[in-house]
């Protein structure tokens, strides 16, 4: 019986897809939760606008789509500017690639 708690503990945190902001790098267990709060590091300012999905899959790294520099997350990399941004160098963060 206990065995068979945990086999499903794992299926359903398996199934259970994780959705992370582009912006942030928060992590969300669905789109819509997601959309519906406003992001801290939206790029038209604290707050101005909501979480954006980011399209692409779960990976080890995550390169940047600017300059290419990797990063382990999608939270450490939206904290940093980065120097090939295209508003202008350190002008806005790194974001990742799908
Ligand atoms: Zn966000
Ligand atoms: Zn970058």
């Amino acid at each position: 019986m206990r065995m068979f708690s945990i086999i499903l503990t794992i299926l359903i945190t398996s199934i259970m897809a994780n959705y992370y902001c582009e912006y942030c790098g928060q992590r969300f267990n669905s789109v819509q939760s997601m959309t519906g709060m406003p992001c801290h590091r939206h790029p038209n300012g604290p707050n101005k606008g909501k979480h954006k999905p980011y399209e692409g899959g779960e990976k080890s790294r995550y390169t940047c789509k600017y300059c290419g520099q990797q990063f382990s997350t999608i939270q450490q990399m939206a904290g940093m500017p980065c120097r090939r941004h295209p508003d202008g160098p350190n002008k806005g963060k790194h974001a990742p690639m799908l």
